[in-house]
Parts: C-alpha cells; sequence; structure tokens
C-alpha cells in the first residue's frame, strides 16, 4: 500500500512550485517577466516619449535614492569613525539642501533636454530601444566593462584639462567648493561640465553602436545606473570596510576621489586607479598616504607605551 503522503495530490502540489520565469528562462528564448515589462511599457505609446521618461525618471529615482543611505550614515555617530575626513565637516544640513537644489535645477533645466535628444541620436546610431528579447546576459556584462573602461579613460584626461587655469577658474571650480564633498554633491558641477564630463557616460555606448549596431537600451540603462552608483560614492566621503575599493583594489572609491577634493589635484579618474598610477597622477596621493599610515602607527606605539 502507498504511503499517505506521497499520493498524486501532493506531487502536483510539489511539481508546482517552480522558480519565476525570469530567473529559470534563458535569455533569448522566448520571453521573460522582464522582457514582458519591457513589452508593456512600449506597447501602444510614442518610443521617443517612453524612452525620455524611463531614463530621465530612472535617473532622478536612482541619484537620490542612492544618497539615502549617506543620509543616514550622517546621522548614525558609530559611523563617523569611517569619515575620510574627520575634521573638515562638510555635510551640514545647510549645503545638503543648498546642493539639492542646485543639481535638482541643473537635472531639469540641462538634463531633461539633453534626455530628449537622446532617442533620436541613439536610434541613429543603431540602438535597440523597445526590441525583445533583451541581449544575453553575458553581453550585456562585457558591453557595461568596456563602458565602465572607456569613461574612465575619457573622463581621466578631460578632468585633467579641466585643470587647466582658465578652465578650472570659470568652469571646474564650482565643483570643487567642496573639498570634503557628500555624495549629493557628485552633479554639482557647472552645465558646461556636466556636458564635457556628460561625453564619457554616453559617447561608450554611441560609439560602440556605431561601430557594431549591437547595443540595447536596457544595456545602456544599466550601465547609467551603475555610473551613478560610482559618482555618489565616490563623493560620499565615507569609507566604509564594504565600499567597493576594500574588496576590488584597482577600484578608485571614494578613499581616491576624495582626496582630489581635498588636494585639489592627482587622482583624476573615475572608477580605477591604473591611469592615475600609469601617468604618476598619484603621487602626491600615495605620498599622502604613506604620511598618515607613519602617523598612525606612530600614534599606536605612544598608547602602547
Ligand atoms: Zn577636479
Ligand atoms: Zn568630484
Amino acid at each position: 500500500m502507498a504511503h499517505p503522503h506521497s499520493t498524486p495530490a501532493n506531487t502536483t502540489a510539489l511539481q508546482s512550485f517552480t522558480l519565476p520565469d525570469f530567473i529559470t528562462q534563458p535569455y533569448g528564448e522566448g520571453k521573460t517577466w522582464a522582457e514582458g515589462q519591457w513589452m508593456k511599457l512600449f506597447d501602444g505609446r510614442n518610443e521617443a516619449l517612453v524612452t525620455l521618461a524611463l531614463i530621465f525618471l530612472s535617473h532622478e529615482f536612482i541619484y537620490f535614492a542612492r544618497c539615502v543611505p549617506y543620509l543616514i550614515a550622517d546621522m548614525i555617530p558609530a559611523l563617523q569613525k569611517y569619515k575620510i575626513q574627520q575634521k573638515a565637516i562638510q555635510n551640514t544640513a545647510q549645503n545638503q539642501w543648498k546642493v539639492f537644489r542646485f543639481v535638482l535645477l541643473s537635472h531639469f533645466l540641462l538634463e531633461l533636454p539633453l534626455i530628449v535628444g537622446f532617442h533620436p541620436i541613439a536610434v541613429h546610431f543603431g540602438m535597440a530601444i523597445a526590441a525583445v528579447p533583451f541581449p544575453p546576459f553575458k553581453k550585456m556584462v562585457l558591453q557595461v566593462f568596456l563602458f565602465f573602461v572607456f569613461e574612465d579613460f575619457f573622463h581621466y584626461w578631460a578632468h585633467r584639462g579641466l585643470h587647466y587655469g582658465p578652465f578650472y577658474k570659470h568652469i571646474h571650480k564650482l565643483h570643487h567648493e567642496w573639498s570634503a564633498p557628500f555624495g549629493l554633491a557628485a552633479e554639482y558641477a557647472h552645465p558646461i561640465e556636466v556636458l564635457i564630463l556628460g561625453m564619457g557616460t554616453i559617447g561608450g555606448p554611441l560609439i560602440w553602436c556605431y561601430f557594431t549596431g549591437d547595443l540595447h537600451l536596457v544595456t545602456t540603462m544599466i550601465w547609467m545606473t551603475l555610473r551613478l552608483f560610482q559618482a555618489v560614492e565616490a563623493h560620499s566621503g565615507y569609507d566604509f570596510p564594504w565600499s567597493t575599493h576594500n574588496w576590488l583594489p584597482f577600484w578608485s572609491g571614494s578613499e581616491h576621489h576624495d582626496y582630489h577634493h581635498m588636494a585639489f589635484t592627482n587622482n583624476f579618474s573615475t572608477s580605477f586607479r591604473w591611469w592615475d598610477h600609469l601617468f604618476g597622477t598619484n603621487r602626491k596621493y600615495i605620498a599622502y598616504k604613506a604620511r598618515k599610515a607613519a602617523e598612525a602607527k606612530a600614534q599606536k606605539a605612544k598608547k602602547a607605551l
């Protein structure tokens, strides 16, 4: 006689417990959950308008949402030991409010019109917009990595150029108003700087698209999201044990860019440390770190006595 629990009804219940399609279904084979949502977004609507809304709203949401953990950290005394610059305090409520209003205005008056122009240019360069299936995951990872490398190289030279006398005085000085930056200050910059450095973010996908004709808007949006994460983290002013550069040593991160704001020189790159290393624009930073380490060692030895 069969065991009472192994009834056909129970077997069916167990078999019906499956993972959602968007996890189990391989990309490219049929429509996944995410692809279905993407289709619904564009279905029967103006593709240019949906693209505009998608990019602008996700940019607003991701930028400000990424700042929230740092705003919370500001209110937790136990986390203040992770603040990179212990003496210079610029993340006051008054400064954050000033920067918030500036950045919001810049988003509406400058970035919104630029995003309006994105769809026709992207289509001209052959980017897939509403099309499904999405590209295979591996392809997305590779393309996003290439955009990181391109942006980092472009930013390195453009940023170095912005430190040249008149360019610094009339354009880049505004971003350097904060010598001890905080997350919200990532996009606190002169409109011309936003235009120049923004080319590093969008230039990679457009050039790639021009030469290969193989890029999807969803990949471009993943790249833009990660680029925003990078920028806010770099300006956060905090170096937590879990911060990216502590587990990815070649990642620039907050500790690298914070020095640039503090010293007004060295460390011109955004994501990776290799260009500053290769072109010798990290020497003062390395010397400063060695000095700090020696000081910390001497303090420890003094305490031990
Ligand atoms: Zn600078
Ligand atoms: Zn900066």
